[in-house]
């Protein structure tokens, strides 16, 4: 079963008005073939056996929408937020840990600085900051 978009399928009626309906490429097994994608969207290509130029024009409709829908993954892939955090990882030079109200955390940032705590929302130098660049150990 295909999911033909309204586009794809305005443009499969005009086809059918050339390779089916009586027209100018008119064959009886191009004509069931594009109206059994228009109808059902089932792709019966093996049992009326349409003529190869029909074939052609259709399948460039329907792989109009196979592009579509690989940009639409590349561009989720880019918003991800794995990816992003790697990112952060990657752009930030130092790893900072923090303690302070009984609580420990940790975080990359591009430089030693201060973070927020959890607990009581003061800000806190952190008590080791590690140079991932040249791996100096700051306390
Ligand atoms: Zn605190």
């Amino acid at each position: 079963m295909i999911n033909l978009t309204q586009e794809q399928k305005k443009k499969l009626e005009l086809l059918w008005f050339v390779y089916g309906n009586y027209g100018k490429k008119h064959s009886d097994g191009n004509h069931r073939f594009i109206q059994n994608l228009l109808e059902k969207g089932e792709d019966y290509r093996k049992l009326f056996k349409p003529s190869k130029e029909a074939k052609k024009a259709v399948d460039e409709i329907l792989k109009s929408v196979e592009t579509t829908e690989i940009r639409i993954e590349v561009t989720s892939r880019t918003v991800s937020p794995k990816e992003s955090e790697s990112e952060q990882k990657r752009l930030s030079r130092f790893h900072n840990f923090y303690n302070h109200c009984g609580e420990e955390w940790e975080n990359f940032w591009d430089s030693g600085c201060d973070d927020e705590c959890p607990v009581c929302g003061c800000d806190i130098s952190p008590y080791e900051s590690i140079d991932t660049q040249t791996e100096e150990v700051k306390t």
